[in-house]
């Protein structure tokens, strides 16, 4: 199966070359040429697995490169061996007969990122074996807080690898903050950027596609490359949970075999929904994709109307790793709709750069009405969810899932939709504690001090804080430097001892 750029039909690459280069030198992402479609008899055969043969069986469709002796080799390093608590990666749990949560969050960093960067580690020193790379590779990320450190600790200490992180000083909570300004390992930085997220992203892109940056870092025995949702190396394990979430849905009897669900996604580089889409196309029996947005609602917009307009006021949430106004991956699903034709796709993405706005053609809009439905909350709203599901179900979530949790909910009231449906749940509850413990006392917090918090949360709903958390607690940061956004490739250069 061979991969092209969005923006440039005439790339032809093989998935490994794809993976270790991240994004195409156009600007474009990279997407498979054609997508694999699967039947009944692979969806029962899923059935009988366990996380790690379910991860094989769907990888290998899309990584020809592979050998499934590999996939496999790769996937035990991944989801095996106790790297995530509990008896299985991705629970699905049942808050209460309609609301079906897919726990995302058991692995090393508490956050669904984990899903896809405990993995990308082996895929990407794999890739880059297959395609004869023999220089270093850099991973340059650009975080709202949670790939950050998935990305730092799935990279740490790998051979061949070194990874930089850039994060906005102020858009990351601090247990976030905590988890990256402490990360242990020899190959591996971190910096904050005075900026949004956006503005992180956009630095990071502009570095990956800048020829100069790229030869002098050849020159001195280095590539760059992406843990970002732009990477399809990070994506493709998404994929994963979804159908595994439905085989587990069957087994609990969910729903029937073959019969749809609705899957429900807070979304904000829109990377985990575009993953549920790719379940869908290849033949997973999906409705609606329900994409959850907080204040920073574009993609509600653009879902609605066609029109996409990142002109509008960038709101801080306690939702922080959806405060994303240029949500990267709706150029793949653009480009999918549009019949792969790069052309649309080009201008298009000229038209956001100069004018920060697209418009899709009325077709393309009415596809996407079609196949998603969209919703948002604030950040009242948010902690309205957290306490009531807690109050009434017992159900303890993070902020992001119950930004997931308030739009089904409306969708559901507005539409009726019966449909089984399934909520990706995001991140552990103790990643925000404060925001987590504010809803749940309704402000009249105590301490100021987060490992504080995390003990009142604990105390409080009797749900234990993950120990990778916990053990934060009394760490100094090794990394403090803070740079503007305008000096990122400056900062790049320090890291490597290149300046
Ligand atoms: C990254 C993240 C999201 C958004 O996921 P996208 O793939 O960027 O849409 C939602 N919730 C949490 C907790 C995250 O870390």
């Amino acid at each position: 199966m061979l991969y092209t750029s969005t923006r440039n039909h005439e790339v032809k690459i093989s998935a490994a070359e794809a993976i270790t280069r991240g994004i195409s030198e156009d600007g474009g992402l990279f997407v498979p040429v054609s997508i694999p479609a699967i039947d009944r008899a692979f969806l029962e055969s899923l059935q009988n697995k366990d996380y790690i043969e379910r991860a094989v069986s769907v990888l290998r469709l899309f990584l020809e490169d592979f050998s499934e002796e590999e996939l496999r080799r790769y996937a035990q390093g991944a989801y095996g061996g106790g790297k995530f608590s509990g008896s299985v990666p991705a629970p699905v749990v049942s808050a209460d007969e309609h609301l079906n949560i897919l726990e995302l969050w058991h692995g090393p960093t508490c956050a669904f990122k984990d899903m896809a960067l405990q993995i990308l580690p082996y895929l990407l020193t794999g890739s880059a074996k297959k395609i004869n790379n023999h220089n270093k590779i850099i991973i340059l990320v650009a975080t709202s807080g949670d790939t950050g450190k998935a990305a730092l600790e799935g990279f740490r200490d790998v051979e061949g690898t070194g990874i930089l992180v850039f994060y906005p000083v102020d858009g990351v909570s601090p247990m976030q903050k905590l988890q990256m300004t402490t990360q242990k390992g020899d190959n591996v930085g971190v910096c904050a950027i005075r900026g949004n997220f956006d503005d992180a992203q956009s630095g990071v892109k502009a570095i990956f596609t800048d020829p100069a940056i790229k030869e002098k870092l050849l020159k001195n025995g280095y590539v760059f490359s992406s843990a970002n949702s732009i990477n399809w190396g990070r994506l493709v394990p998404q994929i994963v949970y979804y159908f595994s979430a439905y085989a587990d849905m069957v087994s609990q009897k969910k729903v029937a075999m073959g019969d749809p669900i609705n899957i429900v996604v807070p979304t904000g580089n829109f990377g985990n929904i575009l993953a549920a889409y790719y379940a869908k196309r290849m033949g997973l029996p999906v409705n609606k994709l329900i994409c959850a947005s907080n204040a920073n609602n574009v993609l509600t917009e653009f879902i609605e109307t066609g029109f996409y307009d990142r002109n509008r006021k960038f709101y801080t949430t306690i939702s922080p790793s959806m405060d994303i106004l240029i949500s990267s991956n709706l150029e793949r699903l653009l480009f999918m709709l549009s019949d792969g034709d790069d052309s649309v796709i080009r201008s298009l993405y000229a038209s956001l750069a100069e004018n920060g706005t697209f418009r899709v053609s009325d077709a393309v809009a009415a596809k996407v009405k079609e196949l998603f439905a969209a919703g948002y909350c604030d950040d009242q709203a948010t902690k309205e969810t957290i306490a009531r599901l807690f109050r009434e179900k017992g159900y303890l979530c993070d902020t992001h899932t119950a930004v997931a949790v308030h739009v089904y909910e409306s969708y559901l009231q507005k539409t009726g939709d019966q449909t089984p449906a399934v909520i990706a749940s995001t991140a552990s509850p103790y990643k925000f504690s404060a925001s987590v413990l504010d809803a749940l006392t309704d402000g009249s917090i105590r301490s100021e001090d987060e490992f504080s918090m995390v003990h009142e949360l604990e105390e409080k709903t009797k749900v234990p804080a993950p120990e990778q958390l916990r053990s934060l607690r009394g760490q100094t940061p090794r990394f403090t430097d803070v740079c503007d956004k305008t000096e990122m490739s400056e900062k790049v250069y320090q890291m490597l001892g290149l300046a």
